[in-house]
């Protein structure tokens, strides 16, 4: 199975999607979100948040860039590289998160593809409508490739 698509039509469905995904997650899981301002990459971490039982509140990570939290299964390693150089993200040791034992989402991820992991899930999310989105995941990586087969035999 390569690519996948999810057609979101309220903030409830995308929490969904969210919950789906992260009933697959494990240590060293890295997803990646990219998409225009409003999109819902903030809204999507918010409730991959929520799916991993983290109490606190997730905010949009764009100030502090990094942010972590603990869930109750997984750490969850939230970050916003939008005003990040490539040069200041590669002086961050961003592989620490990424092959840490916890969860990885990047808000804007494409702006450093060259120091992302091989594996990971590319998201992109489209406006398509006021409350409508499009979620298209890309797998890189075999486990990646099995995890959108499982939306799919979900029904997603
Ligand atoms: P980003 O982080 O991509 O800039 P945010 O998550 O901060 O986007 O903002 C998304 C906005 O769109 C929120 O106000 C959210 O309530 C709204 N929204 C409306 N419909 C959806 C949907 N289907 N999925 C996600 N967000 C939605
Ligand atoms: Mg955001």
């Amino acid at each position: 199975m390569s690519s996948y698509q999810y057609r979101s039509r309220n903030v409830e469905e995308t929490a969904f999607l969210a919950q789906q995904l992260a009933g697959l997650f494990g240590p060293g899981t890295v997803i990646t979100l990219d998409g225009d301002l409003g999109a819902g990459k903030t809204t999507f971490s918010q409730a991959v948040g929520r799916a991993l039982g983290v109490k606190e509140t997730v905010n949009s990570p764009t100030f502090t860039i990094i942010k972590e939290y603990r869930g109750e299964t997984l750490p969850f390693y939230h970050m916003d590289v939008y005003r990040l150089s490539a040069e200041e993200a590669d002086e961050l040791g961003l592989d620490e998160y990424f092959y840490g034992s916890g969860v990885t989402l990047v808000e804007w991820g494409s702006l450093i593809e060259e120091l992302l992991p091989e594996s990971r899930l590319e998201i992109r999310i489209e406006h398509a409508g006021e409350q409508e989105r499009i979620f298209r995941l890309q797998p890189h990586g075999e486990p990646y490739r099995k995890w959108c087969g499982k939306l799919k035999e979900n029904g997603l």
